[in-house]
């Protein structure tokens, strides 16, 4: 039983996300693709102008090993709706996705408009010696710093879907159960932290702290048991590189102390419990990277209020959430914090709602996709004015003389 529910999230997060992507852009590309008629201005009278969608040309699509089916083909859709031909390079960290996917797409798809090249650094870098019409990459910044230098040699444009520190703040006077579901949903059930997407830390309140981090505890315990290392519902650390990176993090002295649950790891299965830290400091290698795993470190602020200041303080995050009943906490969120996407009261749905862009900001990232924005990432806007030949007015037109503007 609980294998099939596995299965079922793992088709939702990996397939069924997929198949409603294509799914609307079946449905919806006509729409898409209609010049867009727009006013014209009085200089140019009479006129009429309409923007035209035309495809870019040749896409490179690079993608990420943690959703290494949607990850790779959910551009994928986008670039090939707007009348793009696509290369797509998957991860190497997710070798039999990336060879499924190469067998599939050989097998199902035309060749002419697309290819999969699969492979890892040196293969990477062969392909971005190429001129492309626009590269989308998934994945870290500092390979998004690569990967953006290399366009940069022709003057092509990037979607940068990079990540982040994506904060959670949490205020009092709430359904603490149902908040404290959502998020450990979206950090531990998210591949056990592995999204660009899931939680990084929380900030609360110091006097809310205590009873965040029980509820928290307890919902746990619900959801993956006593022995949370052991757990089948979540997933291992993706690889020794990733877990090693990961232990750097929990073994810097200025944490040792801050753990308040969680902290085993199994090193030769690649498991690391779900973990809290509590008033880890702010110059801690756990809170200036991106966690990218099953660690959450919590902040404590006097006002929640301050928790605004510190998320702009630090790098643009990929998504930012907060859980209140308060209007005015609420607009003034919106307002004040700058992140790739918000969620008031949940985490990482935005991601399932294609009717939003979806996409960084700052160092999380460049340019959006998903639903319609995906056909327009593709696409090139152009702009046509039609005229005719009447209301040619000679001041356009030299000898430009004080006559001609007595009119
Ligand atoms: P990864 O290791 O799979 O690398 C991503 C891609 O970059 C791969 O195809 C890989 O071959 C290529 N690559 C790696 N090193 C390279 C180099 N030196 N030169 C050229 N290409 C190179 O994935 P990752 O980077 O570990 O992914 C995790 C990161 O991606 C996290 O920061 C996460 O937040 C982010 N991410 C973002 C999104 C998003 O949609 N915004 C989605 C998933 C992951």
């Amino acid at each position: 039983m609980q294998e099939e529910c596995k299965k079922w999230v793992e088709w939702i997060t990996g397939i069924a996300m997929l198949k409603n992507s294509c799914n609307l852009a079946i449905k919806e590309l006509r729409k898409w693709m209609k010049p867009e008629k727009v006013k014209t201005s009085i200089a140019v009278f009479p006129a009429s102008a309409e923007i035209v969608s035309e495809p870019l040309g040749a896409i490179l699509v690079i993608s990420a090993w943690n959703y290494p089916f949607l990850l790779s083909l959910d551009p994928v859709v986008g670039a090939i709706a707007a009348g793009n031909v696509v290369v797509l390079k998957p991860s190497e960290l997710a070798p039999a996705t990336s060879s499924l996917l190469a067998k599939l797409v050989g097998e199902y798809m035309d060749s002419s408009c697309i290819r999969v090249v699969e492979g890892a650094i040196a293969e990477t870098s062969a392909l971005l010696e190429q001129k492309w019409d626009k590269i989308c990459y998934t994945g870290n910044g500092r390979v998004g710093c690569i990967v953006m230098a290399s366009a940069a040699k022709h003057l092509t444009p990037v979607l940068l879907e990079l990540g982040g520190k994506s904060p959670v703040i949490v205020d009092s006077g709430i359904n603490l159960q149902v908040a404290c579901r959502r998020i450990i949903v979206g950090k531990w059930g998210c591949n056990n932290g592995q999204a660009c997407v899931s939680p990084d830390y929380i900030v609360t309140t110091k006097d809310f702290a205590p009873k965040l981090v029980e509820s928290l505890k307890q919902e746990l315990e619900n959801f993956y048991g006593k022995n949370q290392l052991e757990s089948k519902d979540l997933s291992r650390i993706v690889n020794p590189n990733h877990f090693a990176r990961l232990t750097k993090l929990l073994d810097e002295d200025k944490v040792s102390g801050k753990i308040v649950h969680g902290g085993e790891m199994d090193k030769t299965n690649l498991r690391i419990a779900p973990t809290i830290l509590l008033n880890v400091p702010q110059d801690s290698l756990i809170m200036t990277e991106e966690i990218f795993g099953p660690l959450l470190p919590i902040l404590t602020v006097d006002k929640l209020e301050d928790s605004f200041d510190l998320i702009n303080s630090g790098a643009k995050p990929l998504a930012a959430y907060l859980f209140t009943n308060k209007k005015k906490l609420k607009e003034h969120f919106v307002n004040t914090v700058s992140a790739g996407g918000l969620v008031i009261n949940d985490t990482t749905v935005h991601l399932a709602v294609p009717s939003v862009p979806f996409g960084g900001v700052g160092e999380s990232g460049m340019g959006a996709y998903h639903g319609k924005f995906s056909f327009d990432a593709f696409s090139h806007k152009k702009a046509v004015v039609y005229r005719g030949f009447v209301g040619d007015a000679s001041i356009r037109y030299p000898p430009y003389t004080k006559g001609k503007l007595r009119i």
